[in-house]
């Protein structure tokens, strides 16, 4: 994995450059914590569940149909209360599904695991993208306060924090431009 705060910042990103008013800050929290929720997977290890298990880490909870299945559940909470219309469900679907799938998207980025179960159920396949520059977080608290952990920041910092801190502020300028 990379960090789960990593995670966190790719979908306040998403929602940040989604310009639409329909992203609340409840919304935009609600992705936050989707963007994290795919890591609760590591209690498997602990159930004996091994990794390389369609159930085991990196399995399917971090897969195309978990994110799709999430997301719409969240979406479909959030309409109790909204009453979205069609486009407003549509636009919130889709950013809390953007915000749940990045999370593997990122995880096939790192450089250490196993890949990211992308099609499970359907095929127990796991990939990485070609392109991978991120750091694999180190699991467990203990092992993350080390130098590994420190790498791993530093890394994470250069290759997604800054990234989208400008794509927010191109984002932002890009709108203010065409107003
Ligand atoms: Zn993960």
């Amino acid at each position: 994995m990379a960090t789960i705060i990593s995670h966190a910042v790719v979908a306040l990103t998403a929602g940040k450059v989604i310009p639409s008013k329909i992203i609340t800050t409840q919304v935009l929290i609600a992705g936050m914590i989707l963007s994290m929720l795919p890591d609760a997977d590591v209690i498997t290890f602990g159930l004996g569940i091994p990794y390389e298990s369609p159930l085991g880490h990196r399995g399917i909870t971090h897969s195309f149909l978990f994110a799709l299945a999430i997301s719409f559940i969240i979406t479909m909470l959030f309409q109790r209360k909204q009453r979205y219309d069609i486009k407003a469900f549509a636009t919130v679907n889709l950013f809390l599904f953007i915000s749940t799938v990045s999370h593997g998207i990122l995880d096939a980025m790192t450089t250490g695991g196993l890949g990211v179960g992308f099609f499970i159920p359907f095929s127990d396949q796991r990939f990485f993208l070609p392109y991978r520059p991120v750091l694999v977080s180190p699991i467990g608290f203990e092992n993350f306060f080390s130098s590994w952990g420190m790498a791993v920041i530093k890394c994470e910092i250069k290759y997604i924090w800054i990234p989208c801190a400008i794509l927010i502020v191109a984002c932002r300028l890009l709108i203010k431009r065409t107003h």
